[in-house]
């Protein structure tokens, strides 16, 4: 019997087991030489939707499952991360901030033809917000999109954005209105508009796997039937989207957490020093307890936070705490796990030393920690 057994059922252990079997087969064997060729196969996408995983939250209409089953989702990304690379995860799942928006406010028009492909991995689709001016302040964002009979001529640029290589869809934060966020609006770009274009990858300290990419547009213009919402209202949008996208991280996080938790476990049982294993030395078993102690702790409280979400309720201040908690925990918990791991935690043939780089992009990405606390601290009062 689980021992989270309030949260998930029977179905979610079939999600579990489904995509663990995905992970296992179609990922584990490659994923070294993925990350070190900074890049996966763009046909994962389609293994991956044709597996029903890409579809897993999203309505069966547009060839989805388990919608609104915020469970089964926790499920299949928790399994997802067991590869290893939060690169990897992170592209895959690109549709997950790129999406929701589109499903929930586009016209039928548009999410009939878009939602489809993307869910069966036909098509790859992307979220860029942020700007080379700046990521943390979303109210100010620069690029421009102005309204010309049945056009939006589009001016600006987005950087940092995950997929933005290989995507053929982009959830566009733009400004239709004046200043700060009741100016912002979302609009449906896609590759091979004229006055788009894709700029260099971007290289990174960690997520190796996944794409990064610049984005520009120079007079791109832009069918009026690609606004997502109605003018102005994209920063609700926006921000609606961060709930579940903050959530996404937390999990996250306590993944990369748990598997450098076992790997030093594994380690701790089987190095031995000063003629017994390392796990034996006191300060090492109280280091491997709390570890444990701290990854229970988030995760207990990043599922109580989906349980709440999953019930209908607003957690934007306890969302932000779980981010900030499981970013904090994977930071001490993978620099724990190379430390006892020695010089071969080091070593780029260790998980630990992928897990250590990828956690520092979780309290930045997604609202820094920085931006959570501001959260946190205006829904005190103060
Ligand atoms: C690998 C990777 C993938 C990404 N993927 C995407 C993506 O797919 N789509 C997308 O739109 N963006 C993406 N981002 C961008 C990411 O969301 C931003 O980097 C993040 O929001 C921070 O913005 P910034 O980098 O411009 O930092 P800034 O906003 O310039 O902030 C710099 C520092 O100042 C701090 N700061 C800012 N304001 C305050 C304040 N009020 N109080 C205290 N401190 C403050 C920040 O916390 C941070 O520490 C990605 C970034 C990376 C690195």
């Amino acid at each position: 019997m689980s021992v989270f057994q309030e949260y998930f059922d029977e179905s979610h252990q079939l999600v579990r087991d489904s995509v663990r079997r995905f992970v296992e087969r179609e990922i584990l064997p490659s994923i070294d030489d993925w990350e070190e060729a900074e890049e996966f196969p763009r046909e994962l996408y389609l293994k991956a939707g044709s597996a029903g995983i890409l579809g897993i939250g999203y309505p069966e209409q547009y060839g989805g499952s388990h919608e609104g089953d915020l469970f089964a989702k926790v499920a299949a990304s928790e399994e997802l991360m067991r590869c290893g690379s939060g690169g990897l995860v992170a592209g895959l799942c690109s549709l997950d901030i790129g999406l929701p928006p589109l499903l929930k406010w586009a016209s039928p028009a548009l999410r009939e033809r878009v939602v489809p492909q993307v869910l069966a991995g036909e098509k790859i689709i992307a979220l860029a917000v942020t700007e080379p001016s700046g990521g943390s302040d979303v109210a100010n964002l620069k690029t421009h999109a102005v309204r010309e009979g049945d056009c939006y001529r589009v001016n600006g640029s987005k950087t940092f954005i995950t997929s933005g290589v290989r995507a053929d869809y982009y959830t566009v934060a733009v400004r239709t209105g004046g200043e700060g966020f009741a100016g912002v609006s979302l609009l449906l770009i896609e590759k091979g508009t004229p006055g788009f274009t894709v700029g260099r990858k971007l290289k990174k300290m960690g997520w190796w796997a996944s794409d990064t990419a610049e984005l520009f547009f120079d007079d791109c213009r832009v069918p009026v039937e690609n606004l997502i919402g109605t003018e102005n209202m994209g920063f609700a949008c926006i921000m609606a989207n961060f709930q579940s996208e903050r959530l996404a991280l937390a999990l996250m996080a306590n993944m990369t957490a748990q598997l450098a938790l076992e790997e030093s476990l594994s380690w701790a049982s089987q190095r031995e020093a000063f003629g017994k294993p390392i796990g034996k030395f006191q300060v090492l078993k109280h280091r491997l307890a709390e570890m444990a102690t701290q990854l229970e702790v988030s995760r207990e409280f990043t599922y109580r936070q989906a349980a709440k979400m999953a019930a209908g309720k607003s957690v934007i201040k306890e969302i932000s705490m779980a981010k900030n908690f499981a970013t904090d925990i994977a930071d001490r918990i993978t620099y724990d796990a190379v430390q006892i791991m020695g010089g071969m935690g080091y070593m780029r043939e260790s998980l630990v030393e992928r897990l250590y780089r990828d956690a520092r992009i979780l309290s930045i990405g997604g609202g820094s920690r920085e931006i959570m606390n501001e959260i946190i601290a205006k829904q005190m009062g103060l």
